[in-house]
């Protein structure tokens, strides 16, 4: 992924400060206060296991980076789908031509898990599975040209949306929930933004189910490292505002509010962007990006520092535990 507007803000020589995703800073302190129905103080937690996330994102990384058309992508898909299956999941492999970030030919494949109660609203909840295959990032030339690890970006959403899955196989919510793990999010070129989130563009045009509709959908990019800062994001701010106060709310209540930070993001090009705009499910991107740190999405974004080094149970815990209790309240 990568910040929408961001790019052409800093090469104004705006300072971050007056970034404002909606363009309306006036409103930047009131999606908290509007449409929550979590209020009550002391929310225990949903059950969700940071021992088992940061496991699942061990797992992706060790198998290699996760690149188009690399044995570690093939193996992945396989591995996703197999855990999936043997907590009772319906599995669909959604298979697709795209584009790698050489504009080599690719096959995506979109893996969508359901177990739906009847008569619920759906619920979807999306992560990208695949990794970058440039490090162009990097501060050190040299390793520009090699594929990131992506124990942040790519696996640490997979991981929390894993754990959610296995959770929910456990102690189901009652709520239809779907869980999509997006291919070819990750392989675009800074000046084209429709090189970039070709599973979700696919999806979005041939969802697995025809006339598919969704209540609410959540997406989890970037989720794992030490530090992560998650501020509202401006699609979801702009068409998700009541599932964003909830999320944010519940984070505050369960003690992960300097985590969640209730104040303005930038706008991103990522996954939801297809759902919103194609599908008209309106999505959260859950994303570390601070907007008051000289890198916004953090120094190992896009490097070859992105490895397991980087990862914190206690952030897979954060977003984890919020996303959990967030659905089991009244959205
Ligand atoms: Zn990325």
């Amino acid at each position: 992924m990568r910040p929408t507007r961001l790019v052409h803000l800093l090469t104004l020589g705006l300072s971050s400060a007056l970034i404002s995703c909606s363009g309306t800073t006036s409103q930047a302190q009131s999606a908290d206060s509007t449409d929550s129905t979590i209020q009550e103080q002391g929310l225990t937690a949903a059950p969700f296991d940071a021992d088992s996330a940061y496991l699942y994102t061990q797992q992706q990384v060790a198998f290699g980076v996760r690149t188009p058309n690399s044995p570690g992508h093939q193996a992945t898909a396989q591995w996703i789908e197999e855990k999936l299956r043997s907590w009772g999941y319906e599995v669909t492999l959604q298979h697709f031509e795209g584009k790698d970030h050489f504009g080599k030919s690719a096959q995506g494949t979109n893996i969508i898990a359901t177990r739906t109660p009847e008569g619920s609203d759906h619920i979807l909840l999306m992560a990208h599975w695949d990794t970058r295959q440039v490090a162009d990032q990097d501060p050190i030339t040299q390793r520009q040209a090699l594929a990131i690890q992506g124990a942040d970006d790519g696996a640490s959403g997979v991981a929390v949306l894993l754990e959610l899955a296995r959770q929910e196989s456990l102690h189901p919510s009652g709520k239809a929930l779907d869980f999509v793990f997006f291919d070819l999010e990750d392989g675009g070129q800074s000046n084209d933004e429709d090189s970039w989130c070709l599973g979700s563009q696919y999806w979005a045009k041939h969802p697995h189910q025809s006339d598919y509709k969704a209540k609410w959908g959540i997406l989890l990019d970037m989720v794992g490292a030490q530090g992560a800062r998650f501020y509202w994001e401006g699609l979801s701010k702009d068409y998700a505002r009541p599932l964003l106060s909830s999320l944010w709310q519940t984070a505050s209540q369960l003690g992960w509010g300097d985590y969640f930070v209730q104040a303005d993001g930038s706008q991103m090009t990522d996954d939801h962007g297809p759902v919103i705009r194609q599908r008209g499910i309106p999505s959260v991107d859950i994303i570390n990006f601070d907007p008051n740190r000289a890198t916004g999405f953090g120094a190992h974004w896009h490097t070859s520092g992105d490895t397991m080094g980087v990862i914190s149970k206690e952030t897979l815990r954060a977003v984890g535990e919020t996303v959990a209790t967030t659905l089991r309240g009244d959205i």
